[in-house]
């Protein structure tokens, strides 16, 4: 990836990405040549001339003509390749920002010279950016899906069921666990379908489907506010597109007759 493309001149401003406006209402990344006036404004960054993004004290006053926003409401205004790379800058700077001092001895860290990663310069200890491994599965029950509402949802959404991945479990293993413990059902024949990249703060989503094979649905409370079975032409409101667990959705719309929406 590195060195194959021009870096997007990201601009982020607390956790806020920068958007220039343009006109009537439309919106996009800064150019190189939008910068110029906000010269004074932008930190240089550490790892700036590596992954093109530049900081903005967040108590700066956005001059005319600039909006921040937060990266995940970007999808629309961005498209996906943007937005993924635009993800990958928010996923390095999270971690550049987090993980500064060495967990074994305390010491200071510095970048590591060739690789991405930072290390400590007393004991050695290498540093490498934490990505943490989360699955997602649709799970089939005779032309059913199930869908579930997590508290945290926005109001009326269901999803698929998904959860990270523990120590010492192979993804499999981590989809028949989380249906267990999510809503008490056994599943059969899981099957890997895609995965995406989600780095709010550090996630990749490994994307499942597979088949009901046992037990009725019991609900973890605390996890869940509720689930059922739903067919394609009855579906309550789903995550949008750019998340994977709206592709696994549209691929059993697909497979069941029903056009994604
Ligand atoms: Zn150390």
């Amino acid at each position: 990836m590195e060195g194959t493309e021009k870096a997007l001149p990201l601009v982020f401003r607390g956790d806020e990405v920068l958007l220039r406006r343009e006109g009537a209402g439309t919106e996009r990344l800064p150019r190189e040549e939008d910068l110029t006036p906000l010269r004074g404004l932008l930190h240089p960054h550490p790892q700036e001339d590596r992954d093109g993004w530049r900081e903005m004290d967040p108590g700066a006053p956005l001059p005319e003509g600039w909006r921040g926003a937060d990266l995940r409401s970007l999808w629309a205004v961005l498209g996906e390749e943007a937005f993924f790379r635009a993800g990958r800058a928010f996923h390095l700077r999270h971690w550049s920002r987090t993980v500064r001092f060495c967990g074994r001895c305390g010491t200071p860290l510095a970048d590591h010279p060739a690789e991405r990663a930072r290390v400590c310069p007393a004991c050695g200890e290498l540093h490498y950016p934490l990505v943490s491994p989360a699955i997602l599965v649709s799970v089939v029950r005779e032309g059913r899906l199930l869908l579930a509402r997590g508290h945290h949802f926005p109001p009326g959404r269901y999803s698929v069921l998904a959860g990270f991945v523990e120590p010492g479990e192979s993804l499999e293993e981590t989809v028949h666990r989380e249906v267990r413990e999510e809503v008490g059902l056994e599943v059969t024949g899981v099957r890997y379908v895609a995965s995406q990249p989600w780095p709010f703060p550090h996630s990749l989503m490994v994307g499942f489907e597979a088949t009901w094979t046992g037990g009725e649905i019991r609900l973890q409370e605390e996890e869940i506010a509720d689930a059922g079975w739903y067919a394609p032409e009855d579906l309550p409101e789903i995550p949008p597109s750019v998340s994977l667990s709206r592709r696994l959705i549209d691929r059993f719309l697909a497979r069941h007759g029903t056009a994604p929406r």
